[in-house]
């Protein structure tokens, strides 16, 4: 029997390498686009389980529709996942996450719909989510809450409008166009990396454990594993019956307690410091996963994914310090949020 074929878009990346790992090992033939396939940080994917026989890498920036066709040819479903998630502080919102999230996003769903595709799951996140002071305070959110574009451009959130202004397009062309899409939103993602580069969710926790010259918040966080968004995605894409938007936030805590579970199991890292005061003032509220689960979805303890996240670290050296590198641990910018104020 032919197996089924699936295209992920963004292969090498944090959690599109999951995905495919995932994809590998339950028989599924996989197109896998990479900007660059003879860079060494996508050198992972053919080291995987079942890559010899199952894995094709395409070269396709998601700007570039006729490399994106050439992937996705031959496939009944896709997974996109690609899309910038900068580190540093974002200089030209348009060009670095405007154009590659939303014509990126745009992009494959025409060359989906051009070749039939039965069924694509696009990465969004909780950032489409959580920007939203007109939702009722005490309410966990859910998939009807989405980020107020005008509060995050007036904030200069330009990660969270990129993902929104996406993540609305994927399911107005859907609608428009009779595509069968599926949205995930996932929240901050930690656990074990397969790819050799730190990514950005990955530095943020890095950043936590061997501390840094600023205080972070007492807020909340909302964590999910790695390898439960890759479960996730591969569920909502063979269930038949699933459609819409599905929040993946399953774990809320808050710094203290992070740090509090982190130094138990690993007391000598010199960890960020914390505020005393808990941050009443931020958009990060409860935040409801219940749509997902409704689908079978069951997602690790947060202490697993932490201890595993710790582990990876320190089997990687990630966690070492290495000299001369000023720029060794920072906070990526996307989470300046999570700095306390200078007093
Ligand atoms: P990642 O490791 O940085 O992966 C991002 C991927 O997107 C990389 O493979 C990158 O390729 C690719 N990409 C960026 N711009 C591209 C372009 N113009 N053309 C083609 N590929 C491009 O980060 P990740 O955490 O796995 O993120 C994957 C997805 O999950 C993104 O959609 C992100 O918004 C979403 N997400 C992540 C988190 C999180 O906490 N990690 C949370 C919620 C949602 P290169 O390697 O060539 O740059």
């Amino acid at each position: 029997m032919t197996p089924p074929r699936v295209c992920v878009t963004g292969g090498g990346g944090y959690i599109a390498s999951w995905l495919v790992k995932l994809l590998l090992s339950r028989g599924y033939a996989v197109h896998a686009t990479v900007r660059d396939p003879c860079d060494p940080k996508n050198a992972h994917l053919t080291q995987l389980d079942g890559a010899a026989e199952g894995l094709r890498l395409f070269k396709a920036d998601v700007l570039d529709r006729a490399a994106l066709a050439a992937a996705v040819k031959g496939c009944e479903g896709v997974f996109h996942v690609a899309s910038p998630v900068p580190a540093d502080k974002i200089v030209d919102p348009q060009s670095e996450v405007m154009e590659p999230a939303v014509k990126g996003t745009l992009n494959i769903l025409e060359v989906c719909s051009s070749m039939k595709v039965q069924k694509v799951v696009v990465v969004s996140s909780t950032s489409a989510v959580h920007f939203n002071p007109n939702w009722p305070q005490g309410k966990p959110k859910d998939e009807s809450c989405w980020s107020d574009k005008k509060v995050c451009i007036e904030n200069e959130l330009w990660y969270c409008v990129a993902k929104t202004v996406a993540e609305e397009t994927a399911l107005e062309y859907a609608e428009k166009n009779g595509l069968n899409v599926v949205t995930v939103c996932p929240c901050i993602v930690f656990g074990p990396q397969l790819q050799p580069v730190v990514n950005t969710s990955s530095e943020l926790l890095v950043y936590v454990i061997k501390g840094g010259p600023n205080a972070m918040n007492d807020r909340l966080w909302h964590i999910v594993d790695v390898r439960d968004v890759a479960d996730a995605l591969l569920l909502l894409y063979e269930k038949p019956e699933s459609s819409g938007r599905y929040i993946s936030a399953p774990n809320y805590i808050n710094t203290k307690a992070i740090l509090e579970l982190l130094k138990k199991a690993y007391p000598n890292y010199n960890y960020v410091k914390c505020k005393d005061n808990a941050d009443q003032n931020s958009p990060i509220t409860p935040i409801s996963s219940e749509k997902l689960k409704n689908q079978g979805w069951k997602p690790r303890a947060l202490e697993e994914t932490l201890l595993d996240s710790v582990e990876y670290y320190r089997k990687t050296g990630i966690l070492q310090d290495v000299e001369g590198e000023g720029q060794a641990c920072r906070l990526p910018d996307l989470f300046q949020f999570f700095h306390a104020a200078e007093e």
